[in-house]
């Protein structure tokens, strides 16, 4: 495998299995100029979404990627700087006068943390989304010819299997990953990872014919993670530098939240070794370092190759001559 490698063919049109960091910064903050994190898997040109952070829409135009090819979009966790950008993503993506979607996409994520409290899943952050754009929707649909979006985006929640109810309350136990999306192109599961005070936030897992991908989300280091991650072709796994905080007066209860709720360099390490993936990428950067002094923090705890994501990276976890092939049924 290579990486950071310009395909010969334009993404739409590669053969394989690629992965776009199109995003890499982490949390509400302008802190670079790096969009805020959003991964792309791409599999035979057509592609799955995980995360919208600001900047995703103008970040996957650039890459290549158009919602005619969009297969299916992840939501890890329903923080904001995951999921600002999904009104403007879906809005800028659909219909044919964009190269948009014209079939359905379906958008799965965490259902309510708190229904009681009122708090809504990625279901109703959907539809509040949709409603709040309606004007502008049923406008298009009439004046454009534009396919019904109401229909087409099809928002659901991850239910989560009997083995996440833990025991004790804990509500992030050990647990094997579960399943939640297959095609005829990708199998992908799910695990719960540990970014309290949020639940629940989930890791992906991308199975294909080509390997396989793992997208932590936003968690601490978490075993979970190592499990859902056994044996991948590549990681992708967020990372924080805790010295950028603690070297600054951003105050004791921002800290701890760093510390419990994302993962140290060395952390990622550790996570990598017990999965025995082949390499690693660091996306979601919180807190500033060189490439060299986050990779290193990996590198004290895992011997395979570490890369520090950048906005547009696209990484190939196989050949992109690889014989066209659809994934194995489960
Ligand atoms: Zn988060």
């Amino acid at each position: 495998m290579t990486d950071r490698v310009v395909p010969d063919a334009p993404l739409d049109q590669a053969r394989g299995l690629h992965v776009v960091t199109l995003g890499t910064a982490a949390g509400p903050a302008i802190r670079s100029e790096c969009p805020g994190i959003a991964t792309a898997v791409v599999v035979d040109g057509q592609f799955y979404l995980v995360d919208f952070g600001l900047g995703v829409t103008r970040a996957a135009h650039a890459a290549g990627l158009r919602g005619e090819n969009l297969k299916a979009c992840f939501v890890t966790h329903l923080h904001s700087d995951h999921v600002a950008e999904i009104p403007a993503y879906f809005l800028w993506n659909w219909g044919k006068p964009v190269e948009g979607f014209t079939r359905p996409v379906r958008i799965l994520g965490p259902g309510s943390a708190d229904p009681a409290a009122g708090s809504v899943g990625i279901e109703g952050l959907v539809d509040h989304v949709l409603r709040a754009y309606s004007y502008d929707i049923d406008v298009r649909i009439v004046d454009e010819g534009r396919p019904p979006l109401f229909d087409l985006l099809q928002a659901k929640e991850i239910e989560l299997p009997a083995s996440a109810a833990g025991a004790d309350g804990v509500r992030t136990p050990r647990m094997d990953p579960f399943p939640v999306y297959e095609d005829e192109l990708v199998r992908v599961s799910a695990i719960l990872v540990e970014h309290p005070p949020i639940f629940p936030a989930f890791a992906f897992r991308f199975d294909t014919a080509y390997g396989s991908v793992v997208i932590s989300g936003d968690t601490t280091e978490s075993l979970n993670t190592s499990r859902l991650a056994d044996g991948a072709d590549l990681l992708v796994h967020e990372a924080v530098n805790l010295d950028f905080y603690r070297a600054r007066n951003f105050g004791p209860k921002f800290l701890n939240h760093q510390e419990i709720a994302h993962t140290t360099p060395a952390g990622v390490g550790r996570v990598a070794t017990r999965a025995g993936v082949t390499r690693v990428v660091l996306s979601h950067l919180a807190g500033v370092a060189t490439d060299e002094e986050w990779t290193a923090g990996v590198a004290t705890e895992y011997v395979g190759p570490v890369t520090v994501a950048h906005p547009g990276d696209v990484y190939t976890v196989a050949p992109v001559d690889a014989p066209a092939a659809t994934v194995s049924p489960a």
